[in-house]
Formats: structure tokens, sequence, C-alpha cells
């Protein structure tokens, strides 16, 4: 090839769960490597339904050109159902429409992030964040986080050495890829943080309608005192992730900033599937849909949680989610999850090593298990076969 392609280029990698999906396309393979929702609860009937509504009654709008805020009475919906929710206070216009939440964490690294800048982050977190923003020519300090979410002090203590902080990257609900949750003390901290260090926040909560047990947290941005926090929300995980619409929330200076760089990016998100998604919600009770997947991810959950208990040795220690897709699990330090990925392949079992979720690496100890995506008698036989390996190694 002759010509040259940008700096940003060599910083890009395959990403490592994309090409292990690739080998559990396998109909054999028992995979707790995806972030996959359970495809059979995607309710395909009902979106026959709306889809012949929408074309009959409104078709020549659903297939043209509009808005690159989005679909006015889907942008009402997520305003009302945030604040409701999550204790905030928006209205249509703080909302954009956007291609899945990942696309919002895209546009949130074309915002804010020049080359050399620095992203704060959780360690770990969500993978394709960091190629998102890494394409933007930023570099991570990653803050170690325990039990309750970010440790503050070790924040601080960062964000005063650092000059170049643009941008605190977290997911205070069920996180990706441990599972965690914040403590409401550690969210008030952090939007102090903000406000105190002037750095923007994106608080990306896709997981948190899927709670389990115990009461839903406000979310960061209602603590919010200058304005600098913006939060993102999907329909990916609570109805389909085919359709790929998310958003990003937040004040209106701010988001009419995303309107413009999404501009440039895509105009706007497919008119079809905002408005059959709105007429979703307009027909149907998405409150109960929620409630059917969280009672089966409960389920899964409480079934992996309970098997690792059982076949995991002495010295692997695991997250137990209150809710979400994710459990991590953590190997005595000499074990490199990648070798007990190979084994583990070899008995058609698959999960995600944790190294690529460390964005400065490191913690091959580590890896991530998805819950939500199997039958349960799979998530038996999967993680007995994981037992037999882990045991092996630490035998
Ligand atoms: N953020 C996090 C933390 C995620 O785990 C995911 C999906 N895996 C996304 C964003 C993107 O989801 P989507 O684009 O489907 O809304």
């Amino acid at each position: 090839m002759d010509f040259q392609m940008a700096r940003r280029m060599s910083d890009i990698k395959a990403s490592e769960i994309r090409e292990i999906l690739k080998i559990t396309e396998k109909s054999e393979v028992i995979s707790f490597a995806g972030g996959l929702p359970a495809p059979e609860l995607f309710p395909v009937e009902e979106i026959k339904r709306v889809n012949k509504m929408v074309l009959d009654r409104d078709g020549q709008r659903a297939l043209q050109y509009s808005t690159t805020e989005g679909f006015r009475p889907l942008r009402e919906w997520i305003a009302h159902r945030m604040n409701s929710r999550l204790g905030t206070s928006f209205d249509c216009d703080n909302i954009l429409v956007t291609h899945g939440s990942q696309q919002a964490l895209d546009l949130s690294g074309k915002v804010f992030l020049d080359e050399g800048d620095v992203v704060f982050c959780e360690s770990p977190t969500y993978l394709a964040a960091i190629t998102a923003f890494r394409a933007y020519g930023c570099s991570f300090i990653e803050i170690p986080t325990d039990d309750e979410g970010m440790i503050i002090s070790e924040l601080v203590t960062q964000l005063e050495k650092c000059e170049n902080a643009k941008l605190l990257y977290i997911i205070p609900d069920f996180q990706n890829p441990t599972g965690r949750t914040w403590s409401l003390e550690r969210r008030k901290e952090l939007a102090d943080i903000s406000a105190r260090f002037g750095v923007a926040v994106v608080e990306d909560n896709p997981y948190g309608e899927l709670r389990f047990e115990g009461k839903t947290l406000p979310s960061v941005k209602s603590f919010d005192i200058a304005g600098n926090i913006l939060c993102t929300g999907t329909f990916s995980k609570i109805f389909c992730p085919g359709y790929r619409i998310g958003w990003i929330a937040g004040d209106k200076k701010i988001i009419r900033q995303y309107v413009l760089v999404k501009q440039g990016t895509d105009l706007q998100c497919n008119t079809i599937a905002q408005m059959e998604i709105s007429k979703y919600l307009e027909l149907y009770d998405i409150d109960a849909h929620i409630n059917k997947i969280r009672t089966i991810y409960r389920k899964r959950r409480d079934l992996s949680v309970q098997t690792m208990e059982e076949v995991f040795p002495t010295g692997v220690s695991f997250t137990r989610p209150q809710g979400g897709l994710f459990a991590w699990v953590e190997l005595p330090a000499h074990i490199n999850s990648r070798d007990v990925l190979e084994k583990c392949l070899e008995q058609n079992v698959a999960f995600v090593p944790g190294g690529s979720f460390f964005p400065n690496g490191g913690k091959e100890n580590t890896f991530r298990i998805n819950f939500s995506n199997m039958s349960e008698e799979k998530i038996v036989e999967g993680l007995n076969r994981l037992g037999a390996v882990l045991n092996k190694f630490i035998d």
C-alpha cells in the first residue's frame, strides 16, 4: 500500500472480545465472553406490530432524514425516565439521541480530547471506551477501585499532579467489567471533585435499570454543582441492542456542542428506529418487559455465583454483582488468565481475559464472566468445566 495512515491508527488494536466472539460463534462453545443480552427476550412480535403501525401511519416521515437531536417524543420519554429514576431534572433539550451509548463515548472524545490530554477512569474499565477515547490521542490514568467505587483520595492525588486532565470516565452502576456499583457517598464525592478541579465527567450507565436487589441510587449527575457532568443511557440492555439507539444527557450548552460534532459524524440516528422504539413505549409496558429481563438475569446471576462458589478453588475471588451482566474473577497473582483461556477453549468454554480492561496494561490474573446470554444448564456446565481447569492451575 502506498499511502500513510493517521498516527492514531498505530494505537488501534483489534478488540480482544470481538476476536474471542469469532471463536465462540461455534455452537458447541459455552461462552461467558460477550456482553450480549438474552435474545429470547427480544419482543419480536410486538416490534413487528409497531413497525407496521409506524409505516402505515407515518411511513414517509419514518423513512425521511430527521433532526440530529433525535425524535422529540423519544427524547421526552428519556428525560422523564431519567428524572424519575436518577434524580436529574432534564427536559428534551438536554438529550441527544446517539447511535448506542458507544457513539456518545466517541462523541465525548471528539468534544473534549486533544492529543496529549488525560482521561481518568476506573481500573479496570470498559474496553471499547478505551478504544474510543484513545483514537483522540489521549493517555489514561487508572484509579483503583474497591467495592464502593473509585477510591476518591487516590483520584484527588492524581488530579493534583496532572496538568491536562480533561475527562473523568466512570460507570457507577454494575460496572463493566467488574459488576461493582458505587456507593452514594462516592457519587457525591465524585461530583464535588469534578467541580473542584473543573473536569468534565462522562457517567456511563447502560446497566442501571438491570438491578436485581436493593434500591436504585441517584446518578452522579444528580449531585452536579457546576454543570460538568454528562450521562449516557441506552436501549441496548433493556430492549434490543440491534436498534443501536442510546443517548447522552447534560446541560443544554454542552449538548449543543455534541449536536454539532454528531452532524459531522452521521447527521442523525436512524429515523424509523427512533419512531419504532417510541411507538413501542407508547403501546407497551416497558417496565413489565424490564422486569422479565431482571427476573431471568437474577436467576442466572444467582446460579453463576452459587456454581463459582462450589467449583472454583480457594484463592480465586469474584464479585457478586447486584445487577447488570458481568462478574469479575481474580486469580492468584502468578496465574495468567490467557493461559487459563487457552485450556478452557480446549474444553469449549470461553471468557474474556482481564488484561485488556486496563488501559495501561497489567493484572493478567483477572477475567470477566458474562451471565446474561446463556441458559441455566449451560451456565452450570460451563462453570464446572472452568472450575476443573482452574483446579489444575492451582493444584
Ligand atoms: N458502555 C458500557 C459500559 C458498555 O458495557 C456498553 C456495551 N457493552 C456500552 C457503553 C455501549 O452500549 P451500546 O452502544 O449498545 O449502548
